[in-house]
């Protein structure tokens, strides 16, 4: 409790008379909160420190590297909008029949159609982490290469794939803290590129994640501790080699960029699906959280798109919701689960983060819809009706986010709905729950996942 010790009193008593739902929070009860900060985006965008500018750097670095990708990687595109060769890409689809689902399990009317962003399928490493995670990689390669004069924005990338890259970047480490598929896409690509790579594991890392890493030729340095720990330790021991380029969950802001550039992808799917999203027709994405950067870098993406007509909510487990409690609190990364005595305990290894990040929180503070959490029983059962009816393969974490169109259609939701001149439009309403993980975990682990979910 040392950040909290330092008011007049018991500052968590405090804490709970202002915001009377950290009591519910405390035990471990799912809940829902609108945030009272948003404001509309027009106004929002001027709050934070990033810039459209920089999304769009990172759709072009993005292409940049498509050559290099298709060579490395050929297994990478997939055929649903014209040439996806070497694009990191998930397919969006609509699967009409989880609604009915859905509505049976909450026992709740869902308006509006259902959508499945399968992040799942992402090619290299199976989760939403390849988005910002190789996103920096490949950064870091390429302003390696450009100092060492080996390539210009302007080439074929392929070239990277080169015994010359595999020379330079040789002599140069990528050290990361990661609960597990951070690390296991950067691991990926780091490795592919020919870098020595560092993995720092919190003790949730699945040991097949580790395994695999190994494999790769990836060092993979384990902790007893919590993330938090392992991003501490990982950024130290990066502090004492020059070589050792560290990335930082918490705090990166190209990482964050790689998330953002998703909101184009989703632009274009919805396009190619004749699906238009305008004030009759809202959009509401559901996102799993962990420290914060996947589903904050989308939102900021989403939101340079759609503006106002996307709702973007947050999904945390209900032992770590550490993102409510930091937006909530306006504590930000001062806060942390342990504070409210949550023990950060859960089968959303993913989301297993007990501190938010402070750049997402403070800079998404006035876009960000609201949170929900989701307790670990509902995450396998979730994960089971899912693989049944989507014959989607989630990790725990990936389906936090089909609890949100059942949350939106509750009565804890209504005020949010009405302030924002929703509650007539939402049988027009376009859910899309943000599957984040989950195609790589072994046939055997998943069939645990499901017996659990059974149960
Ligand atoms: C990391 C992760 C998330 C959340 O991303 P953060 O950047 O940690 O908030 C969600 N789902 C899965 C499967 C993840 O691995």
């Amino acid at each position: 409790m040392d950040h909290l010790d330092d008011s007049t009193g018991n500052p968590l008593n405090d804490l709970k008379n202002r915001f009377p739902l950290l009591n519910q929070v405390a035990a471990q009860e799912p809940v829902f909160w609108a945030n009272p900060h948003w404001i509309p985006f027009n106004t929002a965008k001027d709050q934070a420190v990033f810039t459209i500018n920089q999304v769009e750097a990172a759709r072009s670095r993005w292409h940049r590297f498509r050559p290099y990708l298709a060579s490395a990687f050929p297994e990478i595109g997939f055929p649903e909008i014209g040439d996806r060769k070497g694009h990191i890409d998930s397919p969006l689809v609509e699967i009409s029949r989880m609604k009915g689902v859905l509505e049976r399990y909450f026992s709740r009317d869902i308006q509006g159609r259902i959508l499945f962003k399968c992040d799942n399928l992402l090619p290299v490493s199976g989760s939403i982490k390849a988005r910002g995670g190789i996103y920096e990689v490949l950064k870091h390669a390429e302003d390696l290469a450009q100092e060492a004069g080996l390539i210009q924005p302007s080439d074929d990338y392929s070239i990277l794939s080169g015994p010359q890259a595999k020379q330079l970047f040789k002599t140069h480490t990528i050290a990361v803290g990661s609960t597990g598929n951070l690390g296991l896409s950067i691991g990926i690509m780091g490795a592919a590129l020919g870098f020595k790579v560092v993995v720092h594991m919190s003790k949730e890392a699945k040991q097949w994640k580790k395994d695999l890493l190994r494999t790769k030729g990836v060092r993979v340095v384990e902790y007893a501790s919590d993330y938090s720990m392992a991003v501490r330790e990982g950024r130290l021991q990066a502090l004492k080699d020059k070589q050792t380029y560290f990335i930082d969950d918490e705090q990166s802001i190209d990482l964050f960029m790689g998330y953002a550039a998703a909101g184009y992808d989703i632009a274009d799917q919805l396009n190619a699906m004749q699906i238009t999203i305008d004030k009759d027709h809202p959009l509401f994405v559901y996102l799993p959280c962990g420290v914060g950067g996947g589903p904050g870098g989308i939102t900021y993406g989403l939101k340079q798109i759609f503006g106002d007509h996307v709702h973007c909510f947050f999904a945390e487990p209900t032992a770590s919701p550490c993102m409510l409690l930091g937006l909530m609190t306006q504590w930000h990364d001062r806060i942390c689960v342990r504070d409210l005595g949550l023990d950060n305990q859960t089968c959303a290894d993913g989301l297993a983060v007990g501190r938010p990040s402070g750049l997402v929180g403070k800079n998404l503070n006035t876009m960000i819809s609201g949170v929900f959490t989701v307790d670990d029983a509902m995450l396998y059962q979730l994960l089971t009706l899912v693989n049944d009816h989507a014959g989607l393969k989630l990790e725990p974490s990936a389906a936090a986010g089909a609890a949100g169109p059942a949350w939106l259609a509750r009565p804890e939701a209504q005020k949010y709905l009405d302030h924002h001149s929703v509650s007539s439009t939402m049988d027009r309403a376009v859910h899309i729950i943000w599957a984040t993980g989950g195609s790589m975990v072994p046939d055997d682990e998943f069939e645990v996942y499901t017996l659990k979910g059974k149960q």
